[in-house]
C-alpha cells in the first residue's frame, strides 16, 4: 500500500497534487512519501518483533537520501553501508556508529580505517584477506574490530542474474566449504572479534524457499563453529525481500518472511540482523516526468519523456518494469513505447505497452521508484542530476537539489598545456 493515489482525477503524493510539485520543482523529479516510508519501516519492524533479538540495518544503497535515512533513524533503524560515503551519510542522519554494519566486497584499507575510527558496530568480511587487513589495522590502533564473515551459501535465489549474489560463482562472501576454517583462523587474530556469520543471496526475491535453504545452511555452519568452541552471537540474514512492480505480482509479506525466519532460526540463540532495502524504500517513491512529444513509430508511437536511463537505470540495467501512469488520466488508453532522450536504445522504459493516453506536455510517473532509483542516477549525456522531494501530508520539501550540468562543468579543467 502506498500514498500515491488519484484524488479528483489528479494523482497525489499524500495530499499534494503531483502537478504542483512538477510545476514548482520541474521535471524529472523523484517524490517520496513520508507516510509510506514510515509505514513500510513499521510493518517490517513489527513483523520481526516475533523474534527474540533483532537488529535492523537499512540497506543505504537502495535509497541513501539524507532525509530518507533520517526517517529510518527515527524509526529505530541502523544502516547497512557499502562504502565510506554511505557510512558518512548514515552518521550524518544521526544513526549511531554501533548500529551500522559495514558491508561491501571491496572495502579499501582507507575505508576499513575510517570505519574503525568511527566505531562501526560490525564489519561484514568478504574474505580472509580482508579480515586479516582489518585485524592488523585494529591492532595497530590498540582496538578490536567486531566482525562477521559473509558466506556464499551457493543457492539459486530465483531472481534476475544481475542481482543474484549467493551462487558459488558470484563474487560475494567466502565459499561455504571453506567458511569454517577461515572463521577459526580469523577468530584467533588479536585485532578482531568474530561474532557471527552474514548471508545475502540477492535482491527482489519473489519466493521464501531460497532464503529458507540459505538460512538452513547457515544454521548448520553456525553449529559446526560452536562445536569447535568458536563464538557465534550474531547472525546477519541480509535483505532481498522483493516488492511487486506490477499489479498482478504477489510477494511474500513481511509477516510471512518473519514466520519463515522464526521457524528457520528457532534454536539459534543469537541476535538476528536484517538488511532490508527495497522492501522499505521501493514503494515510497515515484519518478515524475513530462512528455516531451509523441513521435510516430513503425509498430506503435514512441512517448518521449524528459526522464531517462540516467535518472532511473533499472529498466536499462535489469529489464525492470515500472508502471507508467498519467498524473491526470483521461480514461483513454494507447499502446506505445515510453523512451527517454538519451542516445542509447536501452533508454527505454516500456516497450509497446498499454498505457494511459498521454500527449506532449502531459505529466506521468514511473511507480515504485523509491529503491535503486535516484541512488543510481548519473549525468550521462550531460543531463542534470535528478532532484528529490519528500511529501508529508499537505507539505513537501526538496530533499536533494537538481545539480545543474554547469556545476559539473565547473569541476572540470583544461590543463595549461591544452589551453
Ligand atoms: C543490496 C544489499 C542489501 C539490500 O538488498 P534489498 O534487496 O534491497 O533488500 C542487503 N545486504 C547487502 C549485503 C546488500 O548488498
Amino acid at each position: 500500500m502506498d500514498h500515491f493515489q488519484l484524488k479528483h482525477g489528479i494523482l497525489h503524493a499524500e495530499d499534494v497534487p503531483i502537478d504542483r510539485i512538477a510545476d514548482e520543482v520541474g521535471t524529472p523529479v523523484y517524490i517520496y512519501s513520508h507516510a509510506t516510508l514510515t509505514r513500510h519501516a513499521r510493518v517490517f519492524r513489527d513483523a520481526l518483533s516475533i523474534l527474540p533479538r533483532v537488529h535492523l540495518a537499512f540497506a543505504v544503497k537502495s535509497n541513501p537520501n539524507l532525509a530518507v535515512l533520517k526517517v529510518l533513524q527515527r524509526e529505530g533503524y541502523g544502516a547497512d553501508v557499502v562504502s565510506e560515503g554511505e557510512m558518512r551519510r548514515a552518521l550524518a542522519a544521526g544513526m549511531r556508529a554501533q548500529d551500522i554494519v559495514f558491508s561491501g566486497v571491496g572495502k579499501s584499507a582507507a575505508e576499513l580505517a575510517a570505519g574503525l575510527e568511527a566505531g562501526i558496530g560490525q564489519f561484514n568480511l568478504e574474505s580472509e584477506e580482508e579480515g586479516a587487513e582489518l585485524a592488523a589495522l585494529a591492532a595497530a590502533r590498540g582496538i578490536r574490530a567486531v566482525a562477521a564473515l559473509r558466506v556464499n551459501p551457493d543457492v539459486e535465489a530465483g531472481t534476475h542474474a544481475k542481482i543474484s549474489t549467493g551462487k558459488a560463482e558470484n563474487k560475494f562472501g567466502v565459499s561455504y566449504e571453506r567458511a569454517a576454517e577461515i572463521y577459526a583462523r580469523l577468530s584467533a587474530l588479536p585485532g578482531i572479534e568474530m561474532r557471527g556469520l552474514a548471508v545475502h543471496i540477492g535482491s527482489q526475491l519473489a519466493r521464501l524457499e531460497p532464503l529458507r535453504d540459505a538460512f538452513a545452511r547457515m544454521g548448520e555452519l553456525m553449529r559446526l563453529l560452536r562445536g569447535q568452541g568458536l563464538c557465534v552471537t550474531h547472525m546477519d540474514l541480509g535483505g532481498g525481500l522483493g516488492v511487486p512492480y506490477r499489479a498482478d505480482e504477489t510477494f511474500p509479506s513481511p509477516a510471512e518472511y518473519a514466520a519463515m525466519v522464526a521457524e528457520a532460526t528457532r534454536d539459534w540463540d543469537v541476535t538476528l540482523m536484517f538488511e532490508p532495502g527495497r522492501v522499505i524504500a521501493g514503494n515510497t517513491g515515484v519518478l515524475v516526468t513530462r512528455v516531451i512529444r509523441v513521435k510516430a513509430g513503425v509498430n506503435c508511437p514512441f512517448v518521449v519523456v524528459d526522464a531517462a536511463m540516467n535518472d532511473l537505470a533499472r529498466p536499462a540495467l535489469y529489464d525492470a518494469w515500472h508502471d507508467f501512469v498519467a498524473v491526470r488520466p483521461s480514461g483513454r488508453r494507447m499502446v506505445a513505447s515510453v523512451v527517454g532522450p538519451i542516445c542509447e536504445s536501452s533508454d527505454t522504459f516500456a516497450k509497446e505497452r498499454d498505457i494511459d493516453a498521454v500527449a506532449a506536455g502531459d505529466l506521468a510517473v514511473f511507480r515504485t521508484a523509491g529503491a535503486y532509483g535516484a541512488t543510481m542516477a548519473n549525468t550521462y549525456n550531460s543531463r542534470p542530476l535528478v532532484p528529490e522531494v519528500m511529501v508529508d501530508g499537505s507539505r513537501y520539501a526538496i530533499v536533494a537539489d537538481r545539480i545543474d550540468p554547469a556545476a559539473i562543468l565547473a569541476a572540470e579543467h583544461v590543463p595549461d598545456w591544452l589551453a
